[in-house]
This record gives C-alpha cells, structure tokens and sequence, in this order.
C-alpha cells in the first residue's frame, strides 16, 4: 500500500491512515441532526458530537447539489472546477446547456488521485445525474441507488448492487433511495474495506419535512445505525452537506415565488433577457424548479445597473449582485454565470415565468434550497481534532483536508 502524500488542485492530502467515509447528507441543515438527537432518536450521531469535531461550516453558493458535491470530491470551489449548478447558457449556440457530465468539469478529484496512487476508492450515490461528475477518471466502484440493477463491472466495478446492499430497486423519489446508499456502502466496507468512500444521500425528506418532525427524525434515525457499523469496522466519518433547507411558503402553503422572466419581459420586451435556474434538473418533482438563485442574462445593450436596481426593489429579493461581483464572493466561474446573480430571502424563491412552472407534483409546501440562507452546514467527524491551523471559516470542501490532515490519532 503506498503512503505518500497526495496533492490535488493545489491542496495536499495525507495518506489516510485507516478506511475514510466522506458522507454528503444532502439538504442537510444542522438542525435536523441537534433535533433528532434531542428526541433521542440518534446514539451514533450524539456521540459524534459529544466525541467527535463537529463544526458549522459554509457550503458552495448558490446552494445547489452538484456545486457542493463536486466541490466536496475536488477540494476547491466552483471558480476552479467549473460546476456552478445544473445549467448554463451558451450564449453563441442560444442553448441551456446541462452540466452534469465530467467533460464540464476543469478540476480532477481527490478520488481519482487517491484511486490513481493506488487506493481502493468507491462511491455510491443516490441519484445517477452526480454519478458522472463524482466518477470523473475514477478507477474503482461507482454506482447510484436510482440504477443500482444495472451496474456492470466495466462501467461501475461492480456488478451485483442489489444483492450487495440487500434491498429491492427503491423509487427514486423516496428515502429509500437514501438509505440504499448507506446499506451498499456498509456492505462495501465489510466485504472489500475500501480505503476512501464517498456517500451521497438525497434530499427527498429535508424539502417536505422540517427538523425536528416526525419523518426528518425517522430519517436521521435510520443513517444512525449505518454510521455505528462504520464506525465499528474502524472506519474514519467526516459528514457533511452540500446546503441547508428552509421552509418557502406562505401562511397559505402556496410557495412564495418571484416569478423573474414576467418582470423582465415586462420591462425589456418579451424573452429580450433570459433567466436561467440553475436547480432546473430532471427531477423537479419536489421542487417544482423552484429555488432562491437565478442568474440573469441581458440582451447587448441593456441597462445593467438600472437592471440590477429594479430587481433589488423586489419585495423578497436579498442581494443583486453583477457578474463580476457574484463571481468573486462566491467563487464562481465568469464564463458559466450571466451578468446578474438574483439571490433571495430565507423563505422566498425565484422563478422564471410563473407559466413555466408545473407545481401540480408539490404534495408538500415548498421547501428548497439556493440561496445564502441555506449556506450553513455541519462538518462532523467521529474522531477529536486537535485544532485546525489558519482556518477562521470552515468550509464543506475543507472535509478530506480536516479529515486526512487534522484528526487525532
Ligand atoms: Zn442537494
């Protein structure tokens, strides 16, 4: 087994020194850990905290999975690995373009190099749509729960999922899926002890069910018991999340929505300026592609600072910020972000045009994600820290770095 230190995208890694579990709860405020084990629903994650690190760190803005998650394998923000949400406009072509495939990624993972350097390297995900970005170069196990009967040992480097993790197919919307990330990953540690694992959740619960409810409890309480094996076959866990979650309904139930392309059409004439979600995905069932950021792109000549200034009068709107300024504080790359960055408030939402909304599969008041409001999240470890040098504020993608570099012994 080698044991040299690994540096990737600038950063350097120690070899780790017994199996790492690096977990993405995705949606995952912290609140719903401190509820649930104020309910007593979750030993595991009591002793964590009590025994463990455990720090409030920022994820990626905007506040979307796949920045977070990608940001969390690379070790570096968004500027640098080029995924900044699901879409962008190419603005040459006219095209929304998706990017949730690796040719848009301009950064490498620390898997990969772990894999490359010889480590035993697996990751198992809820949805396919982050299989292709986590599995960038990736020699070694690579699956979602969504196609979990269709692994084959070239494409995943495994072959039997189902039997691994002991479960029927699970309904990609459903915490099953979530929790079939947890028994396949149990089960990939008991059998073949990979040396690095990554497991990522869904956020199915957390946008229908607050912390502290009965179903966030009974999720939290179902990832206990998981952890606790892991942590008895001597595993490393560094848990974290891709972004918070809060409530984005009125009193009514009704979600509250600025619906941005029906002003912009109003103020600059019909489709002149084109909003662009960023959360849009193929499963927009539970957020009806409803999130708190939006990037805006105007047509040549358009009033950029008198723009900017109509939209942060919208009752809701939080920050408004340009190109240049968005893509500096939040780390952002210039090329796949419009000239304006419309962010909302911690229980407001943006849309494009109320028309293009289909909210008839919301069976739940809307609760999303997107925004500065959904920026905090936990970074948990089940081993102490001694402290971690020259770092004020914490970031998710700080994790292997605390996890490989800063736990005791
Ligand atoms: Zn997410």
């Amino acid at each position: 087994m080698p044991r040299q230190n690994l540096s990737v995208n600038g950063r350097s890694y120690s070899w780790m020194d017994r199996p790492l579990v690096v977990v993405c709860v995705d949606g995952c405020e912290f609140d719903y850990i401190t509820r649930a084990v104020a309910a007593g629903a979750c030993p595991f994650f009591a002793r964590m905290l009590r025994d463990g690190a455990a720090f409030e760190a920022d994820s990626v803005v905007p506040t979307f999975t796949n920045p977070n998650n990608v940001s969390i394998v690379t070790g570096v923000p968004p500027a640098v690995h080029g995924i900044c949400g699901n879409y962008f406009y190419d603005r040459e072509t006219g095209a929304e373009v998706m990017m949730n495939e690796a040719r848009f990624m301009r950064a490498g993972t620390v898997l990969a190099a772990f894999a490359a350097a010889g480590a035993k390297v697996a990751v198992v995900t809820a949805k396919d749509k982050l299989r292709g970005l986590l599995g960038k170069d990736l020699a070694g196990i690579c699956f979602s729960a969504e196609k979990a009967d269709q692994c084959t040992v070239a494409a995943h480097g495994i072959d039997n999922a189902l039997e691994l993790a002991g479960k029927p197919l699970p309904s990609v919307y459903s915490a099953d899926l979530s929790e079939f990330v947890f028994a396949a990953g149990v089960e990939l540690m008991r059998t073949r002890r990979p040396d690095l694992m990554y497991l990522s959740t869904t956020d199915y619960v957390q946008h229908k069910a607050p912390p502290g409810s009965p179903d966030a409890d009974a999720f939290y309480a179902m990832i206990d018991p998981y952890l606790a094996r892991l942590d008895a076959m001597e595993a490393t866990i560094a848990l974290t999340a891709d972004h918070g979650m809060n409530d984005k309904h009125g009193a009514d139930g009704r979600p509250n929505a600025i619906y941005l392309q029906d002003y912009l059409d109003e103020w600059l004439g019909a489709s002149a300026a084109r909003v662009i979600l960023p959360i849009t995905d193929p499963y927009v069932v539970h957020h009806g592609a409803l999130g708190s950021f939006a990037t805006v792109y105007l047509p040549p000549g358009a009033d950029l600072p008198g723009i900017m200034k109509r939209l942060a009068a919208l009752p809701g709107v939080e920050r408004v910020a340009s190109n240049a300024e968005a893509c500096a504080s939040f780390e952002l790359p210039n090329d796949r972000v419009g000239d304006i960055v419309v962010i909302a408030q911690r229980h407001v939402v943006l849309g494009t045009s109320r028309a293009r909304h289909d909210l008839s599969g919301l069976d739940a008041p809307l609760r999303s994600h997107g925004g500065l409001s959904e920026q905090a999240v936990p970074l948990l470890f089940n081993r102490p820290t001694s402290g971690i040098p020259g770092k004020p504020r914490m970031r998710n993608f700080d994790i292997l770095d605390v996890a490989l570099n800063h736990l005791d012994a």
